[in-house]
């Protein structure tokens, strides 16, 4: 069990003048989970991109199976049983669960005939190795995320995989969804496979690894056993920084001063009847699951949604916040979930990638696949997306999940809202950036700006928020304050 499976040394990989990694080795074993971990732009994907082929290292080699490489092709990778899951799943949400699973491998076999009995039987045996319940004629656009992860997963299996790699693959899942992905990893680990849980969320990360390799600005900081780490020291690794984790506790506001207030406030097929306050100063936090109605709310709140029953005031006159121009107006702000989109297009062909979400279309009814038809097509999206190849690194040089979510909070606190509401504000972000924001929050808060948190991440919203509504099933299921506010209170209301 306990033989290296995969391991890199000594990799460096520069793009022109920026050096991504330096210098880099990395082992994996059979049946463990290696948490890579490192703030944005440590290099993680990168390394990730080149054990799956995708780039080629500049120095350095990947040994795999007894074999060394000073670079592999994407098939080579394939071929030793290395699968990578990406942040969005680079699944064909056109396409049904069953083609989804087995079409990589119908591609894979180069021929030109596409069998519907053969790929049935493909996604049928992948289904099977986790216990996948998901309709197989189902359209994936259609599914949950967690479903899709699971899709994923699926997919990864078609090859017998040996080294599974999920680059930041809880990122936009609910906490129900993260404990069901565990327990798959759990089983995947018992049948010898290698898991790589790239991930910078420090709960995730303990809980699931048993070893951790920490990427500081593309460098090598340190390989652990998980065991052997607290948090501080994680937050240490990561950042270089000393972080001080301590609570500050939750600003209560002035009970006074009520802001906003809502009166059965109900959008049809997102909640009914929400009646909560806003104190002037405060962070008050909305909290659920996915689906619970905590985002339409938020949005609601920022004008987005039409409101079908129920008032809002604010400083106890009644206000009718029917558009995000009104909204603004009124001197709410809303910064938006910061959904990383990085993975869309990394898959390993563009062209492929394009060419499957239409292949019904792309094919002929005897079911040939038209590469001409193809290759037009990608062309199409790559124009319409401005993917031009010098563009492509712009593309890439973007800024982190934690700088961009910084950038679109500063542009709000600039225009001095009284109210801001933000939804998901360090989904995506790491733990340096996520303590700046945190401490940034507080501040507006505790010169009077009042602070609205979407959030499903419990521990966000404990450390942040004196009063919390709990949302479940378009209800306020559960208001909460001061030392109610805790994780199994959250946790309890919210399922
Ligand atoms: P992580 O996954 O840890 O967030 P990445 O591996 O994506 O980090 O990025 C590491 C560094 O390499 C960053 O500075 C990033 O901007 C740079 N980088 C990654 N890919 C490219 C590319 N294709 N072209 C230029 N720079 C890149
Ligand atoms: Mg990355």
């Amino acid at each position: 069990m306990n033989a290296g499976v995969l391991s890199v040394e000594h990799i460096s990989k520069s793009f022109g003048g920026v050096h991504a990694l330096k210098d880099v080795s990395m082992q994996i074993r059979a049946g463990e989970v290696h948490c890579l971990s490192g703030e944005n732009g440590s290099g993680k994907s990168t390394l990730i991109k080149i054990i799956s082929g995708y780039y080629k290292p500049d120095s350095g080699k990947i040994c795999v199976d007894g074999n060394e490489y000073s670079e592999m092709t994407p098939s080579e990778s394939i071929n030793h049983g290395i699968q990578v899951i990406y942040q969005d799943f680079s699944l064909f949400p056109n396409l049904s669960v069953m083609e989804n699973l087995s079409i990589n491998a119908e591609v894979a076999r180069g021929g030109k005939m596409v069998s519907y009995k053969r790929m049935r039987e493909t996604a049928q045996r992948a289904a099977e190795k986790i216990n996948l319940k998901v309709d197989m004629k189902a359209k994936v656009a259609d599914l949950s995320v967690a479903d899709k992860q699971m899709i994923a997963i699926a997919r990864a299996l078609v090859h017998e995989a040996k080294v599974i790699i999920m680059d930041e693959a809880t990122a936009s899942l609910t906490r129900n969804e993260v404990n069901c992905l565990f327990e798959v990893i759990h089983q995947l680990k018992e049948e010898g496979v290698a898991i790589v849980f790239v991930s910078h969320k420090l709960d995730e990360v303990f809980e699931i690894s048993d070893s951790i390799t920490f990427f500081r600005n593309g460098m090598n900081v340190i390989s652990c056993k998980a065991s052997e780490i607290n948090e501080e020291r994680f937050s240490y690794y990561m950042t270089g920084r000393e972080i001080q984790l301590s609570q500050t506790k939750p600003l209560k506001g002035d009970s006074t001063r009520i802001v906003l207030e809502t009166k059965n406030l109900t959008v049809e097929g997102a909640f009914e009847d929400v009646n909560i306050q806003l104190y002037k100063g405060e962070i008050f936090g909305i909290a659920g699951q996915l689906g619970s109605g905590r985002t339409e709310l938020a949005m609601t709140l920022f004008g987005m949604a039409d409101i079908k029953k129920g008032e809002i005031f604010m400083e106890g006159e009644p206000v009718n916040i029917s558009s995000v121009t009104k909204a603004k107006e009124l001197k709410i702000g809303y910064v938006p979930e910061d959904r990383l989109t990085e993975g869309l297009f990394l898959g390993q062909e563009l062209v492929e990638n394009v060419a499957i979400t239409h292949l019904p279309q792309l094919s002929s009814r005897a079911g040939f696949y038209n590469k001409k038809a193809a290759g037009e097509e990608t062309t199409q999206w790559i124009e319409t997306l401005s993917i031009a190849p010098g563009k492509r690194d712009n593309l890439a040089q973007k800024l982190s999940g934690g700088n961009q979510q910084k950038v679109v909070l500063a542009k709000w606190l600039a225009c001095n809202p009284s109210i801001l509401i933000l939804n998901g504000p360090t989904v995506g972000v790491d733990i340096g950036a996520k303590q700046d924001i945190y401490d940034l929050l507080n501040r507006y808060a505790s010169q009077g700006m009042s602070i609205i948190i979407a959030s499903d991440d419990i521990l966000e919203i404990k450390k942040l928020c004196n009063r919390v509504a709990v949302m479940k099933g378009g209800r306020i299921n559960a208001l909460l304050c001061g030392d109610e506010v805790t994780e199994q209170a959250l946790v309890e209301a919210s399922i």
